[in-house]
Formats: structure tokens, sequence, C-alpha cells
């Protein structure tokens, strides 16, 4: 038997639902293929700073550390919107992916067949992207400010990229599409920006390791046209930390609810973090109607990419897929003629379908 040691973030808002569903499947999939999945909670967030007057307090932070992935529910709410930006629960995060050096954002967008009649898209086709965003860098991380301009208070934020930042994530990137349809999309916006133009340099010269991928240039502004007009198009897709956080949110708009998007964070070592995409969504806390899947299939992600257990990967995606073909769906997801489940029930069919 095999044991595997996961620090969970259950976070704020729907955090802890979302969560104790993906820890229960994964208690299943333990029970299925013989393994231990040891859990430890680590409090990070907005719930850290009610308890400890901060959101990442070093325990928690060397709880995750000392693991061998994180699962995360979810961090924030309208409670702390006016905390100096230190002590905002989205610190929290920064700090857990800064320390932890995860540097690839892996957001996959897949379309499921049970639920096209949700995409808002017209004629969808098979959209199945792999969002790879580069996570720890970039305008995010760059020297900002407040200073006096020219126009009164100018406020400034400086975004850079140096080569080897650029080479990581793009082999990431590289690796990822050679085991998918072999075509990576590089999202830069080089017709104005010299980082893009460094980054567009990079890329191609690290694609000449990589002969068997097809690599093309894509402008961000069309980028965001090409996601609404034709997705389908895309394998994987590779961009820095802001074009990555606004494409990655289009891209799972693409195919239907935030509720049932996964996604990791991971660097060259197996250690990951992994989250759903959605937020702590405050309004829905507490009601069990918090679409579970997201959530669920992040601890999917983490059975593959983090534990290389592949085939227990698989079997919980097989399971959600399952699931929402027999036409169960949570509020979220709510259509016409079909059966609308609570969180727990939603993981309980789920767990069923193992
Ligand atoms: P959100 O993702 O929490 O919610 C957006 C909308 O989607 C809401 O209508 C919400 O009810 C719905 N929704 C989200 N997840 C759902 C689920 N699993 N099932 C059903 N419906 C779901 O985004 P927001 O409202 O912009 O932010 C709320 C809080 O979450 C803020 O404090 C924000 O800072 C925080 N946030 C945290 C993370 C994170 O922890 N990674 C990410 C984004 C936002």
């Amino acid at each position: 038997m095999s044991t595997f040691n996961i620090a969970v973030i259950k976070g704020d808002g729907i955090g802890p639902e979302v969560t104790a569903s993906a820890m229960n499947v994964l208690t299943k999939i333990g029970e299925r293929f013989n393994h231990k999945f040891n859990f430890t909670e680590s409090v990070c967030g907005g719930c850290a700073y009610d308890k400890y007057g901060e959101p990442l307090p070093k325990e928690s932070l060397d709880i995750c550390l000392a693991s061998d992935s994180v699962l995360l529910g979810a961090v924030g709410g309208p409670q702390y919107d006016n905390l100096p930006y230190e002590l905002r629960p989205e610190r929290a995060l920064l700090g857990v992916r800064k320390a932890m050096q995860l540097y690839a954002n892996l957001r996959p967008a897949k379309m499921f067949e049970a639920l096209k009649s949700v995409c808002p898209l017209k004629n969808p086709k098979n959209i199945d992207i792999m969002v790879v965003r580069e996570l720890i860098g970039g305008i995010y991380f760059g020297e900002k400010g407040v200073r006096d301009g020219k126009m009164g208070r100018e406020g400034y934020d400086v975004m850079a990229y140096g080569e080897l930042e650029i080479e990581r994530i793009c082999r990431t990137a590289f690796e990822l599409a050679q085991k998918r349809r072999g075509k990576v999309s590089s999202v830069d916006k080089a017709n104005v920006l010299k980082t893009s133009g460094v980054w567009r340099k990079v890329v191609h010269e690290i694609h000449e390791d990589y002969p068997d991928v097809q690599l093309e240039d894509v402008l961000v502004d069309n980028m965001a046209m090409q996601l609404v007009r034709e997705p389908s198009q895309f394998d994987v897709v590779v961009t820095g930390n802001l074009f990555g956080d606004i494409l990655s949110d289009l891209a799972s708009q693409c195919v239907g609810s935030i509720g049932i998007l996964p996604s990791a964070s991971i660097n060259e070592t197996t250690r990951g973090l992994y989250e759903p995409i959605h937020g702590s969504a405050p309004t829905i806390a507490g009601k069990n109607i918090a679409n579970p899947i997201a959530t669920i299939l992040s601890a999917a992600m983490m059975l593959k990419y983090a534990f290389n257990l592949m085939e227990e990967g698989d079997a919980i995606e097989s399971a959600v897929e399952k699931t929402l073909n027999s036409g169960a769906r949570t509020a979220d997801l709510r259509e016409e003629g079909h059966e609308v489940l609570g969180t727990r029930e939603m993981t309980d069919l789920i767990i069923k379908n193992i």
C-alpha cells in the first residue's frame, strides 16, 4: 500500500464543502486501489486571519511545504475586502505559490458532452484546451507603487520576464503538448511590448528541442477573439501571468460552468497545489448547493501529476462523466428535465460511480 500526505487548505466560503467532497472521493479511490491518503489541514485565507491575525501563518505554510501535495478549496470573502493588501486572504495563495515555487498553472478547459447545452457558444465543437499560465512572475510580481506623476497620482506595475522564467514555462507547455495533440499556441503582445519580444524569441529557441510539436504565435487580442470564434483549434496555450489570468477564465467559460473546472499549479518537482478555478462563492456558502466537481477534478489532476496515479485519476474523471451523463446536475448546471442535486448528493453519486 502506498501512502500520500496531502495538506488541505479548506479556506473560506464554499471551500470547506468542496474540499470535503474531494477528500471523500480520494478516500474512495484509496479503498479501491489500495492507497492511503493522509489529510492534514493547513489554515489559510480569511479564516486564518480571523483566528491568527494573518492569512498565511508560518505553521500553515510549513504544513504545505512538508506535504506531498496541497489540495485547496478557495479563499476570500467580502468581509476581508477592506483589509490592507498584505492581510488579504489572497496573499495566502500568492505566498504558498511563491514558497513552493509553483511557476506553472495548468488549467484544462474540456467540454463534457453532457454539458454542451450549457455552453454559451452557439455551435461548440470538441473543446479540449490546456492553458499553461506562468504564475510567479510578470506584472503581478514586478515592482509596483503609487507616485506623483505628470497627470497627478500615478500607479505603476512593472512587467518583466527573464529568459529562464520563460524557458521553464514553455518547456512545461511543449512537454504537455507531446502527450496531447502536439500543438502549442504561445500568446504575447510582441507588436507592442518589449517583454513579449523576449518571450517570443525564447519560446522559439526552446522550440528547437521539440521538433515534434507545432508552435504558433498568437497576439493576445486575437487570442481573445479566436477563443470565442473557434476554441477547438487550440491544444496547449502558453502565456504569461496577466494574459493567462484573463484568457484562462475566458477559455473556461467556453465549456460551461466555473463549477466544473480544475487547476494545478506545479513546478519541475512532483509537489504542487491543486484547486478549483472558482473562488469562495460566499453567497452560496454553507447551503449544500455548490458544485463539487471542480475540486473533485482537481484531486484527479493531483493523482496524475503529483503521484503519477494515472488509472486512479482516470477513474475519477470517468465517474464524473458518467454522473453527468446520467443527468445529474447541481444548481449552477440547472437544465430543464434534470434533477438538481446538492453538493453532498452529487459527491455521493460520483463516489458510487467510482
Ligand atoms: P467566485 O468564483 O467565488 O464566484 C463567481 C460566481 O460563480 C458566483 O455566482 C458563484 O456563486 C458561482 N460559483 C463559484 N463557484 C461555484 C461552485 N463551485 N458551484 C456553483 N457556483 C459557483 O468569484 P467571485 O464572486 O469573484 O469571488 C468571491 C470571493 O472569492 C472573493 O473574495 C475573491 O477574492 C475570492 N476568489 C478566490 C479564489 C481562490 O481562492 N483561488 C479565486 C477567485 C476568487
